[in-house]
């Protein structure tokens, strides 16, 4: 009996002892688990039915096709009358492009060889011999190669940056960031740098991106903020107080993603004492965008621990200032590719001013980045920002020179 299944109203269907769900060789458009009866899978050789399997309460079926695209390898009939609960095809296509690639690969890889093998057994059973059967080079489908290669390369960076972490090959640099008014230092970004053996120092461009789909940007962050609290600490007690200088430390949303690792993260601040009243997160409107509500409740419990929150990269996303108010954010950093660019370009000038005008009366504090050349601070101090950051007055730097920087800082004054 075959019953065409087109009502998947609820994603729920009953069907009675010999319906049969899917056939071999028919392409796929769906996968069903099996909620209750019994379901046989077979496989047609020597033209007759073969049953290998017996799906029950809880088994998947047909996920394959919908996997790879390829067709249905088996044909899945009803023993006892069965309830299933259908998977759409746009369902599983999210789960797969969503998954980590080489978990994708991998999966790629198995539906290939089963393929391969089935391939090989229909040659056998219809009467071929072994020799017949073609023995492909592994991997022959371009694609494929090409993803393996990627993954490869991917695993191997990950099992550098794991080991970069564990044998503290990772810096903080200190970028100041100046008073406009006076030109004092009032604190610095952190800036995260890889000093790996073979390579040098690498620049966060080349790993935070990896950091970040790994998962392995928890443990950094967690070193960051333990580095971070130290230096400000020592920067501090140079200047002889305890709240002379602030550090700003970039958050990226693959951090608090969930409020798990919002509790581990907290969980990590309290138990290694590491206070935030000197610190500065700096957080992007991607990420306020991402999920309003609960990014906004996380960011008032972080506030809770004494820092500020200064929002990042501003100019380049959403740019909306009606949405601000609704978060608890103190600072504004200008995006360095309208500072760097506003002496020539009047629409970067006017993006600027307006900036500035804006986050004024929002009572948010201004943080201009890429100040590169002196015009470029006497322009934001005609538009009354506050703080600049930038090459002009120096690159990101060791904590020894920052210190040597605050040091001459302080016998100047
Ligand atoms: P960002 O947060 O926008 O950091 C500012 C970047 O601008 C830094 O690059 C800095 O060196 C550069 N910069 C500063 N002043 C100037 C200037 O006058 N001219 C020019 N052309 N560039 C200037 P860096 O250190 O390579 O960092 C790049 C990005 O990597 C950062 O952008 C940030 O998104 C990310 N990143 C860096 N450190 C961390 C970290 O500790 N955690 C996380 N999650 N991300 C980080
Ligand atoms: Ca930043
Ligand atoms: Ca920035």
């Amino acid at each position: 009996m075959r019953t065409t299944i087109l009502d998947t109203e609820g994603y729920r269907i009953q069907l009675p002892a010999g319906a049969v769900i899917f056939q071999e060789g028919e392409a796929g458009d769906r996968a069903y688990i099996v909620d209750s009866g019994e379901i046989g899978v077979s496989t047609r050789v020597n033209d007759r039915e073969l049953q290998f399997a017996i799906a029950q309460h809880g088994d998947i079926l047909g996920e394959m096709a919908l996997i790879d695209h390829g067709v249905r390898t088996a044909t899945a009939t009803v023993l006892n009358d069965a309830e299933l609960i259908v998977i759409p095809k746009d369902y599983i296509h999210r789960l797969v492009t969503t998954a980590d690639p080489t978990v994708n690969l991998l999966m790629q890889i198995v539906m290939q060889r089963y393929r391969e093998m089935k391939s090989h057994f229909d040659t056998i059973s219809a009467g071929g011999s072994l020799d017949s059967i073609e023995v492909k080079p592994k991997l022959e489908n371009s694609q494929l190669k090409a993803q393996t290669e990627m993954a490869m390369r991917r695993v191997t960076e990950e099992q550098r940056l794991r080991k970069a972490l564990h044998n503290d090959e990772l810096r903080l640099f200190y970028q100041p960031i100046i008073d406009l008014n006076n030109g004092a230092i009032l604190g610095c970004e952190a800036l995260i740098r890889w000093q790996d053996p073979e390579r040098g120092l690498v620049p966060p461009i080349q790993f935070i991106a990896l950091a970040e789909e790994t998962g392995l940007i928890e443990p950094i962050g967690h070193w960051i903020f333990s580095e971070a609290s130290q230096a400000v600490n020592k920067f501090n007690a140079l200047a002889g107080k305890d709240d002379a200088f602030f550090i700003s430390v970039n958050l990226s949303s693959r951090q608090i993603e969930t409020d798990r690792q919002v509790e581990v993260l907290t969980d990590y601040l309290l138990d290694n004492d590491i206070e935030l009243t000197n610190f500065k997160l700096e957080i992007t409107e991607t990420l306020l965008m991402s999920d309003p509500l609960r990014i906004s409740q996380v960011l008032t419990e972080f506030k809770r621990f004494g820092c500020k929150i200064a929002l990042d990269d501003f100019g380049t996303g959403y740019s909306s200032f009606s949405y601000l108010h609704r978060f608890p954010i103190d600072s504004i950093k200008i995006d360095r590719s309208f500072v760097s660019t506003m002496a020539e370009n009047p629409t970067s000038k006017a993006i600027v001013r307006t900036l500035c005008t804006l986050a004024e009366s929002l009572e948010m504090s201004t943080i201009a980045e890429g100040v590169e050349e002196e015009k470029d601070q006497t322009m934001l101090q005609a538009f009354n920002c506050n703080f600049g950051q930038g090459f002009y007055y120096s690159t990101p730097i060791p904590e020894d020179e920052f210190m040597a920087l605050i040091q001459k800082q302080l016998s100047a004054a």
